[in-house]
């Protein structure tokens, strides 16, 4: 048993603005402790809550400040965790902080670069890598990663997300056995035998996590999300099995209530998160507490889940995530606060070993026949499980004669031999009854004897039942996934198809969005990757070949030295032969190159694999982000539309349309042409990057609300021309040179966009691509209006 307090640390996240000087500072002068020390600007003390404190010290295991690395906080934090789970035992990482802080950076990494992966990419691949040292043993490893949503529970790999809607999937629920031990009903276990599978599940799991938001829902800072490693092994020949669980959290955000006071869904949201995080807090603040006998694990979904994690049987660590800006200080000191609670709770992890009765039963089914090996020969005769009728007659006959023998010398012989002496109690009590009991007794006996049975059976029906359904389960998840990746698998599932219209917005779309510069770096970087590993491929072969040629060599060289020896009586049997030695210390030379080339070409692998994950996931948050803008559009432009043509003199009417329809035209026209993106999607991803509580706040307000929005069939979420994909799939086998499109600056005029979008073929306006020639057109485009409206004969 290890008994040890939850491990706390800080990481401070980068400022994106040079931050003022002396708002926080670190020491860590002391022995395996660091203070943080947050000094209030003067102006903030005033109005400050506490008293005018002007300076707040908390101390933590290790404070990681804004320059730290992302590898810095996988060794120091990550590591000793994974290997204690290697070790078999319960681990549980999580970040805690208010949004924006880097909880979701620090624990799944960043979007754009290999080396911005975090805690869970890296720790996959650590025990992946320490799973294969190991030989000794037997491993499996399975992943589930779960999202508590509003105190309900998502299973995020299942893989019916995609097309149905949060609230359409089976909720993951607690269920409570005898011994207090938590089960996770509708919680799928996905095996993973290889870091790549691992790493699938991790990005399927976030995809649909983002398929699932919507801009009324920001899901991913108001839910939790728990990521699962279970490791289980076991010696060869053993029946003690050992199972491990490693938890890595990302909790919703820790601001409070009073900062997200607006209506509607957010405050429910937020005081379902906060409701959470306050029982979280309680459970903490319990555990905390001496001699405290209750703890009330119960009240929330996440304390239920956790409650290993917390107080119990784990080694647990906390990453407190801290933006320490001006504006966040007081949830900075809040965070540091529950930190410092956090540290005073003691776990007691114990190695989790348990006998699996399948495996005794395999042990003691040998012993069995050992036995019965060495009793055969001892009695020189082989024995099975049953006596055969030929014996039990004579048995019986035996019992009778004996019965009915007056002398009371009279002895039933019938050896050592149990199963006999067993037979021989088992008739003797049959007859015994037969004799005494009448018939009505021993049927009642019987149908007590069934009813006796039943419960029994019934328990186990339904055991079976339930391995039944989760086989089932397991086999449709498997059918579901032929290649190697579900989401590969749904792309290639559908053809998707779509309006022309739609198709060219989404190209421009694309080339504006601020991602599309990440994905055409992560483009070029893979590319590179890609070619490095070809030629890397191409030398390993050689090499390889080398090898083989001289190997061929020796062996000729010895087949020689053999036959010469024979010849010449053995002589020179035992000298070296200089020129043998020189080829094997070539082929030495050539191995080492190879292995370390091979090594490399491991790595490698393991990146691009990464690199197309992460280039994958930005463009579903592209597609994502375009539809959200795409729907915001189409409401607008009918919201602008109506009103104009219920009411109104035909003539006014006429302008009024023409009027909107310019101005539409014109909104449309300039985002076209201007390089930055649409100030929806601007919006939407600042919320994404940089999300403070205010500004969702004021964008659900001013976002539709679902009615208004088009209803949309599942196949249709989609339907977005698949030309990046397309790109994407064609880098990934051969590093081939990039589409004509994505090279052209001055795209094809392309009038469609205006057409769908207005309804009006007949004006298809010729641009260029080139802004300053496009707003000319534009302001060409608006005299001619104006005047075609003076001489009322707009909008045609
Ligand atoms: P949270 O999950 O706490 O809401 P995120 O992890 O999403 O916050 O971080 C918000 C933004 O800040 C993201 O764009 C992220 O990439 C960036 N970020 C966070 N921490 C760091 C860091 N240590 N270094 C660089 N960028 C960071
Ligand atoms: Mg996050």
């Amino acid at each position: 048993m290890v008994k040890q307090t939850i491990q706390i640390f800080a990481r401070v996240k980068p400022t994106s603005r040079k931050q003022p000087q002396g708002i926080y500072s670190i020491d860590e002068d002391e022995k395996s402790v660091a203070a943080l020390e947050i000094i209030l600007p003067r102006d903030l003390a005033e109005g400050f809550v506490n008293n005018k404190r002007e300076s707040y010290k908390f101390k933590f295991q290790r404070i990681f400040d804004q320059e730290s690395k992302q590898d810095a906080i996988f060794d120091i934090i990550a590591k000793p965790v994974a290997e204690s789970v290697l070790a078999g035992y319960n681990g549980t990482i999580f970040a805690y902080g208010q949004t924006g802080s880097g909880k979701t950076f620090t624990i799944t990494g960043g979007a754009e670069r290999y080396s911005d992966r975090g805690i869970i990419p890296r720790t996959l691949s650590y025990i992946f890598e320490q799973l294969q040292k190991d030989s000794r043993k037997m491993y499996t490893t399975h992943i589930s990663y779960l999202e508590i949503y509003n105190e309900c529970g998502y299973d995020l790999l299942d893989p019916r997300h995609e097309a149905s809607s949060l609230e359409d999937l089976p909720k993951v629920t607690i269920l409570e056995d005898p011994d207090q031990n938590i089960h996770l009903k509708n919680l799928s276990l996905q095996q993973a035998t290889t870091e790549e599978e691992a790493l699938n599940l991790l990005f399927l799991g976030d995809t649909n996590r983002m398929i699932a938001e919507t801009p009324m829902n920001q899901a991913s800072t108001r839910s939790h999300c728990i990521f699962t490693v279970h490791i289980s092994s076991k010696e060869p020949g053993s029946a003690t099995v050992r199972r491990a669980k490693l938890h890595l959290v990302d909790l919703a955000g820790s601001e409070r209530v009073a900062k997200t006071g607006v209506g509607g869904q957010l405050l429910t949201e937020a005081k379902y998160i906060n409701l959470s995080l306050h029982y979280l807090e309680q459970v903490i603040i319990a555990l905390a507490e001496k001699h405290r006998s209750h703890i009330p694990y119960r009240n929330s979904m996440m304390t239920n889940v956790l409650r290993d994690s917390l107080g119990g049987n784990c080694m647990t660590t906390m990453i407190a995530t801290l933006s320490l800006e001006k504006r966040n200080i007081d949830e900075s000191i809040s965070t540091c606060r529950f930190a410092q609670r956090v540290a005073l709770i003691k776990n007691e992890a114990v190695l989790n070993e348990e006998i699996d009765p399948r495996l005794v039963i395999i042990r003691l089914k040998k012993e069995i026949q050992e036995l019965k090996d060495e009793l055969a020969i001892v009695t020189g005769e082989q024995r099975t499980e049953e006596l055969t009728q030929v014996e039990l007659d004579e048995l019986e006959e035996q019992i009778k004669s004996f019965l009915e023998d007056q002398d009371p010398e009279t002895r039933l012989e019938v050896g050592s031999d149990m199963r006999k002496i067993h037979y021989c109690f088992h008739h003797l009590k049959k007859l015994l009854n037969e004799r005494k009991i009448p018939e009505k007794s021993e049927s009642s006996q019987e149908t007590k004897d069934q009813e006796g049975e039943m419960p029994l059976k019934e328990e186990e029906f339904k055991k079976l039942r339930d391995i039944l359904k989760q086989r089932d389960n397991e086999i449709s998840i498997l059918s579901e996934i032929p290649g190697k990746s579900p989401l590969l698998w749904r792309k290639r599932g559908k053809k998707e198809e779509m309006s022309l219209g739609r198709q060219e917005a989404f190209e421009i779309f694309k080339r504006d969005h601020a991602d599309s510069v990440t994905i055409e770096d992560n483009k070029q970087i893979l590319r590179q990757r890609f070619a490095e590993a070809k030629a890397l491929g191409e030398s390993i072969n050689e090499v390889r070949s080398k090898i083989g040629h001289l190997k061929e060599e020796i062996n000729q060289r010895q087949m020689q030295r053999v036959a010469l020896s024979l010849t010449d009586n053995a002589v020179g049997d035992q000298e070296l032969d200089p020129v043998e030695e020189k080829l094997r210390s070539e082929m030495e030379e050539e191995k080492k190159s190879y292995k370390k080339m091979f090594t490399r070409l491991k790595g490698l692998k393991v990146e691009i694999e990464h690199l197309q994950l992460l280039m994958e996931k930005a463009k579903v948050k592209l597609k994502k982000e375009f539809e959200v803008w795409w729907i915001e559009e189409a409401a607008n432009l009918q919201k602008k539309s109506l009103p104009a043509n219920s009411l109104r003199t035909p003539e006014s009417q006429q302008q009024q349309q023409s009027q909107s329809h310019l101005a539409n035209k014109s909104e449309l026209i300039s985002r076209k042409i201007m390089p930055s993106p649409p100030p929806s999607s601007r919006i939407q991803r600042s919320r994404f990057n940089n999300p403070s509580v205010e500004e969702s706040g004021l964008i659900s307000k001013k976002s539709p609300p679902p009615s208004i929005l088009p209803s949309r069939s599942c196949e249709d979420r989609f339907d977005i021309p698949n030309v990046e994909e397309s790109d994407l799939t064609s880098s990934n086998k051969v590093p081939s040179p990039p589409p004509p499109s994505r090279n052209q600056k001055n795209r094809p005029n392309s009038p469609s966009l205006e057409e769908r979008v207005l309804g009006s073929p007949s004006l298809s306006i010729p641009f260029t691509g080139d802004s300053q020639t496009d707003t000319d057109i534009l302001a060409f485009l608006k005299a001619r209006q104006n005047l075609l409206q003076k001489k009322g004969l707009a909008n045609n």
